[in-house]
């Protein structure tokens, strides 16, 4: 999903062994959704079957229940767990009082024809909320043995809900989303960590998103002929009914969920990404050399891309299309090649900006406003960011199916780094979110914005409805594990953190991974213990602030007093001490004493750098482990301190202010901070008075 921070900014108008883990073709396919469903635009309603084959993945459990997520019942009532926690309002979009949604299993019988629909019963995982209808389990006649498999013919009807948190209807746009019986995940023992095997399947909300195992998905759907589709997966098949309506035939594997749209009014945009073309032999040559890797593992495969359009934005349409490229070239040839053969992106019609800044396997929703179609807006770079950032959640979310329901920095963290990373490589550092008007501004500065020194009350992390307030979710899922990964690879060295990132990436694809083994993944290939680190980090709640204390840098006092000498006693005078040191300074012959104090103003501590600039000399660095709460730093050395500074690369991320960072001893007092950065501290703590963030 996307960041509160870019919707912000539219309102505003180390060596290491090459250990290479192969790409796994496919995924271990536990489920299969055969679906044949119809829209009624009419009604608002989709109704249709669904053939589910669940294979149990456990090779110790027999299973004898099955649980479901119904997540359209999240908008059926006030009383749902999803409206409770939100209030009705999500991502600054309010619920429509009278387009309520909800979904209804009519029939769900097995193989032999056993009606199941009786067993049924709402089940509250999470909470006590007796009321929430979005998960439903039920009992089988027959448990499913150890690697056995069940299969279900269910009915169903989705009303859907006028466009307000992801998926609905805004007049004839339909954004069809979390919209059928979609099992949960059975987690047998071992795995992410569990003691006992069960079914890991979470109601819908406010601040969640989702958790599926991967399969294949054939879906047959009919609406109008008028309308213009999209959806996940390939176009197999296509047939006029010869009644006014069409039924499509999408197909996809290896994918954990499956979404649709539809709206007469699309304006269509096709584009092919070309692995040949788009991407060069350099490129290919130099991302090997810095992975590791060999060419035929860097190398990408084209891609069909297809931007569904709102017409009013058609000047925009080719912004989508590079936006699309730029992220399958540089997430593809980072990560790990895009497997999938198409990629429909999508542009909300208006007043369904609920349905934006969305991603689903194979499909992405973006968002813009008819503002962005010309100079200076079109500088604003919100399509950009928005769709590699929806795009990106292919590979955090899609491919590496994290929990994002318990572990949400585990896709929107790691897409938050790596969208930066991206949006930098296309755009330029410093300028990726816009040049509007002579103003840059970049990802790292947004993603820092919002890092202050009162962040100290949550930890990244918590399950995704345990945030308190609850809009702290989008700062520890987003911008701070952002900052805590650009953070390790400002000290591990940008070709170490590729090569964890592209392992990390191998080793999970079509896998559900938790924090742990990252943490367990950046130990191995490091052969070092990072516990340090992601214990306060990601599992603490502390910031991290270094600052100078104090800077001096005095002549060495010529001593005055009584001195006990060889020949008999000797008085030197202050005035004479000061006389002399008057000729030494004279002769340029004076010693000077330099004391700097570092100090650790926050709970996290990390080592640093600090940089020693001495009149006529060039800057000479040390490194402090960070531990203690203060460092002293003493010189005595001919030459004068000139100015200190911590960190003077500006590799610690999170750092919350950077403007105490350094002192001037002579004129300014401050030091090396540019302007950008002092007036970045001055809007974070505006923004932070105002509540905004
Ligand atoms: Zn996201």
């Amino acid at each position: 999903m996307r960041r509160a921070v870019l919707v912000f900014a539219m309102t505003l108008l180390v060596a290491m062994p090459a250990l290479a883990d192969q790409l796994p073709a496919t995924s271990d396919r536990i489920v299969d959704y055969q679906m044949k469903v119809a829209l009624d635009p009419a009604k608002k309603q989709v109704a249709g079957t669904e053939r589910l084959t669940w294979r149990n993945p456990s090779m110790t459990d027999t299973v004898g229940e099955l649980q479901f997520h119904l997540y359209l019942n999240a908008f059926k009532n006030t009383t749902s767990t999803f409206v409770k926690e939100s209030g009705g309002q999500l991502r600054g979009d309010r619920m429509a009082g009278n387009a309520w949604g909800w979904i209804d299993i009519t029939s769900m019988k097995t193989a032999a024809g056993v009606e199941l629909k009786p067993a049924l019963r709402f089940i509250h995982p999470d909470d006590r909320n007796a009321d929430d209808q979005t998960v439903v389990a039920v009992a089988l006649p027959e448990p499913v043995p150890p690697g056995g498999s069940i299969t279900l013919d269910i009915a169903f009807t989705s009303q859907l809900p006028q466009v307000f948190a992801r998926t609905g209807f805004k007049d004839d746009f339909f954004m069809v989303g979390q919209w059928f019986p979609k099992l949960g995940v059975y987690e047998p023992t071992g795995m992410r960590g569990r003691e006992a095997g069960g079914w890991n399947c979470h109601q819908f909300h406010a601040n969640s998103e989702f958790y599926a195992d991967y399969g294949t998905y054939r879906v047959e759907i009919t609406a109008p002929s008028t309308y213009i589709i999209g959806a996940t997966g390939v176009r197999t098949h296509e047939h006029t009914n010869g009644n006014g309506t069409t039924t499509y035939t999408y197909e996809q594997a290896d994918v954990h969920d499956f979404v649709w749209t539809a709206d007469p009014d699309y304006v269509v945009v096709k584009a092919t990404f070309s692995a040949t073309t788009d991407v060069t032999p350099q490129e290919y040559q130099r991302i090997a050399a810095l992975l590791g890797r060999s060419l035929d593992e860097v190398k990408l495969s084209d891609v069909e891309i297809t931007v569904l359009l709102q017409p009013d934005h058609r000047p925009q349409a080719q912004r989508h299309v590079d936006a699309a490229k730029a992220g399958i070239k540089w997430f593809g040839l980072w990560y790990g090649r895009y497997p999938y053969k198409t990629l429909t992106v999508v542009d909300p019609a208006p007043g369904a900006g609920g349905a934006g800044g969305m991603e689903y396997p194979t499909f992405i929703t973006a968002g813009s406003t008819w503002l962005f179609n010309a100079w200076p807006f079109d500088r604003i770079r919100a399509v950009e960011a928005v769709t590699i950032h929806e795009f990106g959640h292919q590979f955090w979310y899609a491919l590496v199916g994290n929990n994002e329901f318990e572990e949400a920095w585990l896709d929107e963290g790691f897409n938050t780094y790596s969208t930066t990373k991206v949006m930098e490589t296309v755009y330029g550092r410093d300028r990726t979110m816009m040049e509007f008007l002579g103003i840059t501004l970049g990802e790292d500065d947004t993603n820092r914005l919002s890092n202050t020194p009162n962040a100290t009350f949550n930890r990244i992390l918590s399950k995704a409805w345990e945030y308190t307030p609850s809009g702290e979710y989008g700062f520890y899922s987003y911008t701070k594990p952002g900052l805590v990964l650009g953070t390790l690879e400002g000290y591990l060295g940008k070709q170490a953190m590729a090569r964890i990132m592209r392992t990390w990436h191998e080793r999970w694809r079509f896998k559900h991974p938790r924090s742990e083994d990252f943490f367990a993944l950046v130990d191995e290939l490091t052969g070092q213990d990072f516990g340090w680190y992601f214990d306060q980090t990601v599992r603490g709640t502390g910031i991290l602030d270094y600052d100078i204390g104090s800077a001096t840098s005095m002549p060495v006092p010529v001593p005055a007093g009584v001195f006990d000498q060889a020949g008999g006693r000797k008085t030197v005078t202050p005035e004479e001490a000061r006389k002399r040191e008057a000729e030494a300074e004279a002769a340029k012959k004076t010693v000077y004493v330099t004391t700097v104090v570092a100090r650790r103003r926050g709970e996290v501590y990390f080592p640093v750098t600090i940089a020693f600039k001495f009149e006529g000399k060039p800057a000479e660095r040390q490194t402090w482990d960070g531990r203690d709460r203060t460092k002293r730093f003493r010189f005595e050395r001919p030459e004068k301190l000139e100015w200190v500074d911590i960190d003077p690369d500006r590799r610690v991320l999170l750092d919350v202010n950077w403007t105490n960072n350094g002192r001037r001893l002579t004129s300014d007092r401050r030091v090396s901070t540019s302007w950008a950065s002092r007036w970045l501290f001055l809007v974070q703590h505006v923004v932070t008075t105002l509540g905004l963030l």
